[in-house]
This record gives C-alpha cells, sequence and structure tokens, in this order.
C-alpha cells in the first residue's frame, strides 16, 4: 500500500489539539521536496502555564481512577495505532523523511509500549510489604504515588517512539503529562494523543504545546513535577541543571557516538550486510545508531568491502511505499552537519569508499549513506556525533584494542559486536561502558526490547527509559510503617538496658539465618 502527504484538513484536526492559543506560526517544511506542508501554530509561555493547569486538574481524577481503568485505555490506545497505522506512517515520512519501513518501526514500538505499560504498571506499583527491622513488632509498606505533572520534551528524530517511551509510563503510573513536541515532529506527536483520546483518556491529562525550544522548554521544566528530555548532550545539560536548582529529578535521553567490534568469527559478509542497517536506518539520525566500526584484522577486508558494496546498493528516494532502503535527512541543519563532517574528513586524509555527497536529485536533503576509513582522532567525526549518515571504519589487531578504542569516548549510550559465539559477545559486552549493546544486530534488539532499560552512561545521560526502571522514574515511593503494640520499643536507658540483649541476639539471629 503506497501513502500521501497528510490533507490540509487532516492537518487542521490535528493542530486542533494544541494547547496554543491563536498566534503565531511557523512553517514546517517536507524534507522530501522542500516545499512547505504547513504552519504550525506556535506556543508561548503563557500557554504553558494554562496548559498546566487543566493537566494538573486533570491528573487528580486519573490518579483516583482504578488501575483497570487506566489498564483498559492502554491497551485500547495500542489497537488504535496499530489500526491507524498507514495515517500515522504517513505523517510520520512527511515529517521526518524517513523510509515507509524506517517508520514501521516507530508504530511497532509505540504500540509495544501500550502493551507493555497496560499488562505491566500495576504489578510493578502495587503496595507491598518489606521486612522490618524487628519482625511482628514492627510492619513496613512500600506505596507508589505518581508525582504528578510529568513535563515530556522530545525531538523531531524518532517523533512517535521517543514521545511513547516517556508518556506511556508516566501516564500508567497516575501522572498527567505535558509536552513540548518538537516542532517537526509535532503531527506525529498529535496523532498519537489523538489515538490515546479516543481510546478513553482524559483529554486534558495530555497537552501538548509547540514553539521556540528554550522558551517552551524552560516553561515546562519550571511547572513539572520531573521532566523527561530527549535532545543533544548540549541541551539536555541545560535542562538537567535547571531542574536539579530545583531539587526536580530529571531523565536524560542524549546523544550517542556508538562503536560496533565485528570480532574474527564472523562470516564477513553475512555480518556487513546485517551491519548496513544499524547505521543508515532513518539516515543514521537515531541516538542509537552506529557510527563507529572496529573490525579485527582477520576480517577486516572481506568485511569492508562486502559493507561499502551493501552501501552503494542501498535504494533511496522520497517514497511513500516499501521501496526503499534509505529516506532523506530530516532538516537543512543536519545536510549542513553532515556535508562539514564530511568534507573535514576527507580534506584531512581520510578515504571514502561510499558516499560522500548530496543527491539533490532525489530531493533538497538527500545524502548518500557514507561509508569512511582512515578517520584520524583531528577529524570532527572521530569523536563528536554526526547523527547523520556516516560510518567510519578501523582496523583493529585485538578484542581487547576493540574494546579500549569502543570505550574512549565521552558517550555511552549504544554499541553492537558481531560474533559467532554469543557466549564470546556476552563477555566482551560486560566490558563495554555503554547502556545496551547489541549482539550480531546493531540497535534493534535492545531497542525494541521494550521490558528492558535503555539509556546512557556519561555523557550519554541520566536515568533509563523503557521496564520497570521506566515506570519507577515517574512515582514517589513512601513507606509506611507501623509499631504493632505486640513489645514496645525502649525509650529509656533502663528500658535499653533490658532490651538490648534481645536485640542483639535478633541481629545474630538474622545474620545466621541470613535473612534481610
Ligand atoms: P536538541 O537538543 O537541539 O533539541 C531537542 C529538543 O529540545 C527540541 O525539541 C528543542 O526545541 C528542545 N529545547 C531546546 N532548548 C530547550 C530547553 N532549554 N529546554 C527544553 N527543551 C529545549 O536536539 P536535536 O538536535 O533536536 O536532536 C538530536 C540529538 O538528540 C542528538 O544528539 C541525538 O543523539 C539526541 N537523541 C537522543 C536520544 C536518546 O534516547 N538518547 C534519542 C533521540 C535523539
Amino acid at each position: 500500500m503506497s501513502g500521501t502527504f497528510p490533507s490540509d484538513k487532516r492537518i487542521q484536526m490535528l493542530c486542533s489539539a494544541l494547547s496554543n492559543a491563536e498566534g503565531k506560526s511557523t512553517p514546517i517544511n517536507a524534507p522530501f521536496t522542500g516545499k512547505k506542508l504547513y504552519d504550525l501554530p506556535t506556543g508561548t509561555a503563557k500557554d504553558v502555564a494554562a496548559a498546566a493547569s487543566k493537566v494538573r486538574l486533570a491528573q487528580v481524577a486519573w490518579q483516583a481512577s482504578t488501575p483497570a481503568a487506566r489498564k483498559a485505555v492502554l491497551l485500547k490506545a495500542h489497537d488504535l495505532i496499530v489500526k491507524r497505522r498507514e495515517d500515522l506512517l504517513d505523517l510520520l515520512q512527511s515529517e521526518t523523511g524517513k523510509t515507509r519501513g524506517q517508520a514501521f518501526e516507530e508504530i511497532f514500538q509505540s504500540a509495544s509500549v501500550a502493551r507493555y505499560y497496560a499488562l505491566s504498571a500495576n504489578r510493578v506499583l502495587r503496595s507491598r510489604g518489606r521486612r522490618s527491622a524487628i519482625p511482628t513488632v514492627l510492619r513496613a509498606r512500600v506505596n507508589y504515588q505518581p508525582k504528578g505533572l510529568i513535563g515530556v520534551v522530545t525531538p523531531w528524530n524518532y517523533p512517535l517512539s521517543l514521545a511513547a517511551m516517556d508518556v506511556i509510563p508516566a501516564l500508567a503510573a497516575g501522572n498527567g503529562v505535558l509536552q513540548k513536541a518538537d516542532n517537526q515532529g509535532a503531527l506525529s506527536v498529535l496523532a498519537l494523543r489523538e489515538a490515546f483520546v479516543d481510546a478513553g483518556l482524559p483529554a486534558d491529562l495530555w497537552a501538548v504545546v509547540t514553539g521556540d525550544g528554550a522558551e517552551i522548554g524552560d516553561a515546562i521544566n519550571d511547572v513539572s513535577d520531573y521532566i523527561c528530555f530527549t535532545g543533544s548532550t548540549a541541551t539536555g545539560t541545560k535542562v538537567g541543571l535547571r531542574a536539579a536548582a530545583a531539587l526536580r529529578g530529571a531523565s536524560l535521553e542524549l546523544g550517542g557516538k556508538n562503536p560496533m567490534i565485528v570480532l574474527d568469527d564472523v562470516d564477513p559478509v553475512k555480518a556487513a550486510r546485517a551491519a548496513v542497517y544499524a547505521c543508515f536506518s532513518s539516515m543514521g539520525q537515531l541516538c542509537v545508531s552506529i557510527e563507529r566500526i572496529y573490525v579485527l584484522r582477520g576480517v577486516a577486508e572481506a568485511f569492508t568491502t562486502e559493507f561499502a558494496k551493501r552501501t552503494r546498493e542501498l535504494r533511496q528516494s522520497a517514497a511513500f511505499d516499501y521501496s526503499s532502503d534509505v529516506g532523506s535527512l530530516t532538516l537543512p541543519s543536519q545536510l549542513k552537519r553532515v556535508e562539514e563532517h564530511v568534507k573535514d574528513a576527507v580534506d584531512k586524509g581520510a578515504k571514502l569508499l561510499a558516499g560522500g555527497q548530496s543527491r539533490p536529485e532525489l530531493g533538497p536533503l538527500f545524502f548518500a549513506p557514507t561509508v569512511l576509513t582512515d578517520v584520524t582522532s583531528e577529524m570532527r567525526c572521530s569523536g563528536n556525533e554526526t547523527f547523520g549518515p556516516v560510518v567510519a571504519i578501523s582496523v583493529v589487531d585485538s578484542e581487547t584494542e576493540a574494546v579500549i578504542v569502543a570505550n574512549d569516548s565521552e558517550f555511552g549510550l549504544n554499541s553492537s559486536i558481531f560474533s559467532g559465539s554469543v557466549r564470546r559477545a556476552r563477555r566482551i559486552a560486560a566490558l563495554l561502558h555503554t547502556g545496551s549493546v547489541n549482539i550480531n544486530e546493531g540497535y534493534r534488539a535492545s531497542f525494541s526490547t521494550v521490558a528492558a532499560p535503555m539509556g546512557g552512561m556519561k555523557s550519554s545521560g541520566l536515568g533509563r527509559r523503557n521496564g520497570s526502571e521506566g515506570l519507577l522514574r515517574f512515582v514517589e515511593s513512601q513507606t509506611v510503617a507501623n509499631a504493632t503494640g505486640y513489645i514496645r520499643l525502649p525509650n529509656t536507658g533502663a528500658e535499653f538496658s533490658k532490651l538490648s540483649g534481645l536485640l542483639l541476639i535478633l541481629l545474630k539471629t538474622l545474620r545466621l539465618l541470613h535473612r534481610k
């Protein structure tokens, strides 16, 4: 089935759900054509304040609703995401310029997240007893309370998946959400929200505001009880500092310079074929995509030759069907950055094995997937995130050398190991300083596993999304403990003198019995 750009009527309908007051607008272009897609209404800090009041009111009722009711909404939303996939795919492609296949990954991810939290939130957040210091004399339980209003700031590269991974667990935990959707991904976010509202989510519980990044972002940060940010390390650091000054928690999902290690026990041709997707999916505009490959000498030549060949064979076009393998970059600033990184590398002596130039015959923001070798540390693409379709292949002489160079980065988001032995790869994985490690895959094995935590070490961020970790960031734990009165706790010196012997026996017994 083939899609198309959304109609003006559809765009208008989606924009009517924005919490922005009528007023200013920003033209949004379609990456495939460079032509204006629509005028996005843009909001202000005042809109954020007004939306926050409504979200807070709606949140009180949502928190009081039963877990079963919340679960039903999330499951229905899952079904609507799947049912409305063609519309969502059209919107995603129109805003990001990615292929239909790569847009489909976002549908799959969003639906998976909705199902996962619908079915797991209640179990994770159920109030539970904990062993007290003096069994039977004291009792303790832990409750989880929603934090209240969760601020969510999402970028343009994966508007659906990245919104889903923050917004859905926040709602599942009983919170309201105030989101700043990136201007370039707003329609996709609004269509996702529409599915939730049609599934029964109170409309005021999830507000979306668009506008200037710093103005709206700061305003959301200031009115939230917790803030989730996905974007660059530079902006994420500002968001984190602002939140910290108010003693507000934050999860920060930031940049990466993700390495892949190719061991010498692989079939180099097979490995090269699988590795290509990890570098060029969504034109490399993915936080977890691979930008550095370290291949062991024994398979280096065969791997590199096949990798470059497969890259050159990728079908690139602005197709609203599944006929293309790679699409367009999303923004002019992205094209500029990619061109600069490649030119700088080539000027300084890097060798081009594939790509290296823009493809204006396909559209204004198309750039050919690019493979470089002989990249050295003084080149900009060496340590800095390109966030584009550019990968550097280097040869290493040992597993140890591969681990050292892979870890030699300020970032620590994702990594990948190709090996004929999963056991060997798992052993190496434990040595890599990254939040996820994919074996015989680039990023999809971990990224799609919504039951497992996802996030970065070092400058790649703070906190984790997905899994129970991704849910627990949205609640406050509260310990409720009581004295049963079977034995009165000692208060005076005389009482301590009587009871301390007994308490010492208790300590020794618990230690002997290995009881926590
Ligand atoms: P960016 O940091 O420039 O912008 C991200 C968002 O933050 C935008 O919507 C922007 O308007 C907004 N913003 C700007 N100032 C703000 C402020 N003061 N407070 C709050 N929000 C503010 O990033 P980008 O260039 O749009 O996205 C690409 C970057 O995001 C890359 O570095 C990439 O690696 C990273 N990223 C990380 C993940 C992850 O999960 N770790 C996922 C996707 C993208």
